[in-house]
């Protein structure tokens, strides 16, 4: 590891102030890139199938599976690897 590597790499408890304004907002409203066609809305705009512990947002131009959500008992997770990117805005 190079010197400045260790002077700026801090652990994922740094980001967490950054994160908490994601996972604070409407998801409806979160804006996301499909990572199969490019498709750039918000996620409410995605199709929903459910599951039996869940559900999945497909995209509606390619199908891609652009997130995944369920609930394991006290475990939620979030599958979010059909997307490129995921932006909100931040309200001042
Ligand atoms: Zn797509």
């Amino acid at each position: 590891m190079a010197e400045h590597e260790r002077d700026t790499r801090l652990d994922g408890n740094a980001a967490a102030g950054l994160l908490s304004t994601v996972f604070r907002c409407e998801p409806s409203e979160v804006m996301l890139i499909c990572a199969g066609c490019g498709a750039d809305g918000p996620m409410g705009a995605l199709l929903a199938y459910g599951m039996e512990m869940g559900a999945v947002l497909r995209c509606p131009v390619c199908d891609t599976a652009v997130l995944r959500a369920g609930s394991a008992g006290a475990m939620l997770w979030l599958d979010v690897r059909g997307a490129v990117s995921m932006r909100v805005t931040i309200e001042h």
